[in-house]
């Protein structure tokens, strides 16, 4: 694995200063090794040594803490199960979903307290979050998740009618929304780089630029190889995500898909006063394949979303695609023509992880001593933090409320091996830019 220059890797990285951790130098036995530095590695190393303070713990991260989507994301904090409320409900039934967006409601609370209670320097700002219709048929959309919502009990979720939605943002394109005030924006290499503090604090030990090369079963012992030295531990949670098919034992659970971003220049006054946003919350439209946009700490606008890159096999070299990036900079001007004349000075991508099913899934891999956590299907500010937790119970053997819900342990669809695998891929998401392609038939707007 080639260690690379992570600050190219987002606007985020690229604009916060950051000492890092040494690399493992030797050998060494722990508990728990956990694989990944990014919002589930660290969580799970925090949650671990507040549980079992003796426990020896050890994250190996094979570039920095927040290489992978964790340093690269919009830092929407949201309540998102999957792809939405709509497709879970349609592919899991209700009470499942119930469960979850629970699950998730708990989530975006859980991450306000830790931000509070250890005081996360990650520019937290809870400023709700707005899910915009964009024509007639996304309204109709809308209003059919929060009449599904209500059914499930999801309360906290109000709908916004076109002349609130824009006098709060400017934007003749937007015709009403899903306004959620509990949701917040961070900064997201900020705030892995805290979770990385506390779960330091704790008395983890945390590597860096310590990659995984090989994971094999030695007696009753996990054994890691890295370039530095080999460790051995009695459980193994894979923090990877995105990248957990490059791993034995998980290889079918998920597979990447990526999603890309683009932040301009600060935004004047003037331009901001044009186009409002006040509440500074963060925005998404009701497209599958979603635009996500968002007022950063140090007034740009950032925007994401759009066509989703698929990989094949093991190549994870997709973080950038200059036909999204041209894609996201034409759609920003569509939606907020005043801010036609505005340049874009970051242009990034990165992988999140998706499920043949579409949901998140935590559980052992058969093996009590392998534990995964993968399919975070672009929402993960909020899950993975809380998904740390319970990846301590699930290495800790602790039997909880949290690993009796639904999509922890359960039987997991295999993705195919390719080509099938691509084949299968191209066609869910063929499937999900048809439905949005129907829903924008007519023009935005109307
Ligand atoms: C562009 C983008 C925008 C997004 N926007 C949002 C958003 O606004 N809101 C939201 O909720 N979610 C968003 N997401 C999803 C969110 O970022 C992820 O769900 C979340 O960061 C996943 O965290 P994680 O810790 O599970 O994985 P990651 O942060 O991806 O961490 C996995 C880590 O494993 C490491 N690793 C891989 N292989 C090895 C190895 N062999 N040895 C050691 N380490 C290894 C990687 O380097 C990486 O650091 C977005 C994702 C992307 C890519």
């Amino acid at each position: 694995m080639v260690l690379e220059d992570y600050r190219s890797k987002s606007f985020w990285l690229a604009t916060t200063e950051y000492t890092e951790e040494p690399h493992l130098e030797g050998d060494l036995t722990v508990d728990i090794a956990i694989v990944g530095g990014g919002f589930a590695g660290n969580s799970a190393a925090y949650h671990i040594k507040k549980l079992d303070p003796g426990a020896e713990v050890a994250v190996l991260e094979a570039q920095v803490v927040g290489y992978g989507a964790s340093g690269r994301n919009g830092g929407f904090s949201m309540t998102v199960f999957g792809v939405s409320l709509s497709v879970t409900h349609m592919l899991h039934g209700e009470e499942k979903t119930r469960e979850a967006y629970a699950y998730m409601v708990d989530a975006v609370e859980y991450l306000d307290r830790l931000v509070r209670e250890h005081n996360l320097q990650c520019d937290y700002e809870r400023s709700g979050f707005l899910r915009v219709a964009t024509t007639e048929s996304y309204v109709r959309h809308i209003q059919k998740e929060l009449d599904l919502a209500e059914r499930i009990g999801f309360t906290g979720v109000e709908w916004w009618d076109r002349g609130r939605v824009q006098d709060e943002v400017h934007s003749e394109v937007f015709l009403g929304g899903w306004w959620e005030p509990r949701c917040a924006l961070v900064h997201p290499a900020k705030l892995v780089r805290e979770l990385k503090r506390i779960a330091k604090e704790q008395g983890a030990r945390i590597y860096e630029r310590t990659p995984v090369l090989s994971v094999n079963k030695v007696g009753k012992k996990i054994e890691l190889q890295t370039p530095y030295g080999r460790v051995q531990a009695d459980r193994v949670i894979f923090a990877t995500n995105a990248w957990s098919h490059l791993f034995p034992w998980i290889r079918r659970r998920q597979i990447p898909a990526w999603t890309y971003m683009v932040a301009t220049d600060p935004l004047t006054d003037a331009q901001w006063e044009a186009v409002g946003w006040s509440k500074r919350m963060g925005i998404e439209d009701a497209r599958n394949l979603i635009h996500y946009f968002r007022p950063s700490p140090d007034g740009r606008l950032l925007m994401g979303g759009g066509p989703v890159g698929i990989g094949f096999g093991g190549n994870m070299n997709y973080d950038r695609n200059p036909k999204v990036f041209r894609h996201l900079e034409t759609f920003l001007k569509t939606l907020f023509p005043q801010l036609r004349e505005v340049r874009v000075s970051y242009q990034w991508g990165g992988p999140f992880s998706v499920t043949l099913d579409m949901v998140p899934a935590v559980g052992y891999a058969k093996d009590p001593r392998v534990i995964y956590n993968v399919g975070c299907i672009g929402h993960g500010v909020s899950l993975m933090p809380s998904n740390g937790r319970i990846l301590a119970d699930l290495a800790l053997d602790r039997k909880t409320g949290l690993t009796d819900l639904w999509f922890v342990n359960r039987k997991g669809l295999a993705w195919p091996p390719e080509p099938l695998r691509l084949l299968l891929s191209w066609k869910v998401r063929t499937y999900l830019a048809l439905e949005d392609f129907w829903r924008e038939r007519k023009g935005l707007g109307r």
